[in-house]
């Protein structure tokens, strides 16, 4: 089968660009436009009206069409799933099953094929969803072999791999906190950073302390590797001023901010990534998202896809929640998709549908993107343009 050198998306009734110079307001809406890509370079050729002519066409029929979502948050890599955990959860009753432990056991006693297998049913799945560009983190190896494998499965698949050997305390260094963040900065990190573009640690009480997070972000960077870090998750906490501190690109989680935290948060170019499907998961309260937009600061929303805390590839799932739950209009959740998730990803070519970004688009089965929180839990992608497809069987 031969590829078509450009496609058109004709018949858009509300087309997203995310180019304020390219149509009305933040999200540079354009009515009853085309849009053409480039399918050898991957790239959006023009945005126009509608009835532009290309070598091959998709008939939006009066659908909306936006940037594919950017998923800057998952744990992807992992093996076995806690559904009774989940269960218990919900429930009330006491669980003490070993949480990332479990999944730690798990990830390690899986063959690295069936990894793969496991990864690409969860990209189909993403894709199938609306997203089309996808972080992704090891930190359920918690070993130099098993951490290095998972950042070899993750970069099969894409160049935004995390190395998140400051997960939780594994149980062969329990009360070694110490021997293990030495671990971690040496020769762990000398295994993985061939195979990671980004550092992570977890800043938390049960967890890594501050000095613990600020080790491994130092010598993250020593290693060549962009930072960011989880913070701010269970409790406030030093994760954000810290993630600040270091220059991270985005810190992650944010339910448990202080005024500090905020200002600090929009004094910076650090990104505030919020993780709605884990608050929703864990109970959690959820994060006033208006404190942090109204302060200034950048905001993405990611999945957390992971089998603990958030066991969803859902973006649309996210959206529902931040507009319902966390004060964000609709307009500022289609943003934290896609613009706020390039930015917590250092990224200028995605998030937007401009001449020159990439090819990456969604044509939805609805007539607006406000029905991806107004019709919530109905699958409204219609049509994924753009990587990370294929992988279905
Ligand atoms: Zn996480």
């Amino acid at each position: 089968m031969t590829t078509a050198p450009t496609h058109v998306i004709d018949n858009i009734g509300v087309l997203v660009t995310n180019d304020p110079s390219l149509g009305e307001g933040p999200l540079g809406i354009v009515k009853n436009a085309s849009l053409v890509l480039d399918n050898t370079s991957d790239a959006v050729i023009a945005v126009g009206p509608a009835g532009a002519v290309a070598d091959d066409r998709t008939d939006a029929n009066g659908a909306c069409v936006l940037p594919g979502f950017v998923d800057s948050h998952t744990h992807l890599v992992f093996a076995g799933d806690r559904a009774e955990e989940f269960t218990a959860r919900m429930t009330g009753q006491p669980y003490d099953g070993g949480g990332i432990r479990v999944t730690t056991d798990a990830t390690r006693s899986a063959t690295t094929d069936e990894l793969h297998r496991l990864v690409r049913l969860r990209l189909a799945e993403a894709h199938r969803a609306g997203t089309t560009t996808i972080e992704i983190k090891s930190g359920y190896g918690l070993n130099i072999e098993d951490e290095a494998r998972s950042l070899q499965v993750a970069e099969a698949y894409t160049t935004e791999t995390t190395f998140l050997g400051a997960h939780l305390l594994p149980n062969e260094f329990a009360g070694r906190s110490g021997d293990y963040i030495d671990l971690v900065c040496k020769e762990m990190l000398e295994a993985s950073a061939p195979h990671a573009k980004w550092v992570d640690a977890f800043c938390e009480v049960g967890a890594f302390d501050e000095d613990e997070c600020r080790a491994v972000l130092d010598a993250g960077r020593e290693a060549g590797l962009g930072l960011r870090l989880h913070g701010n998750q269970l409790g406030e906490g030093p994760g954000v001023q810290l993630a600040v501190e270091c220059g991270c690109a985005s810190v992650d989680h944010c339910t448990h901010l202080t005024d500090a935290d905020i200002e600090a948060l929009a004094g910076s170019d650090t990104v505030a990534t919020l993780l709605p499907a884990a608050d929703f998961s864990t109970k959690q309260p959820y994060i006033d998202a208006r404190r942090l937009i109204d302060a200034g600061a950048t905001v993405a929303i990611a999945s957390n896809c992971n089998p603990g805390s958030s066991y969803t590839t859902s973006m649309s799932f996210c959206i529902a929640i931040a507009v319902r739950e966390m004060n964000m209009t609709i307009d500022e959740a289609i943003q934290a998709v896609t613009i706020g998730g390039a930015e917590a990803l250092r990224r200028d070519d995605i998030g937007r549908l401009a001449p020159g970004m990439a090819a990456h688009a969604i044509v939805l089965d609805a007539p607006s993107y406000h029905h991806l929180a107004y019709r919530p839990g109905v699958p409204l992608i219609a049509k994924t343009f753009g990587p990370l497809g294929g992988f279905e069987s």
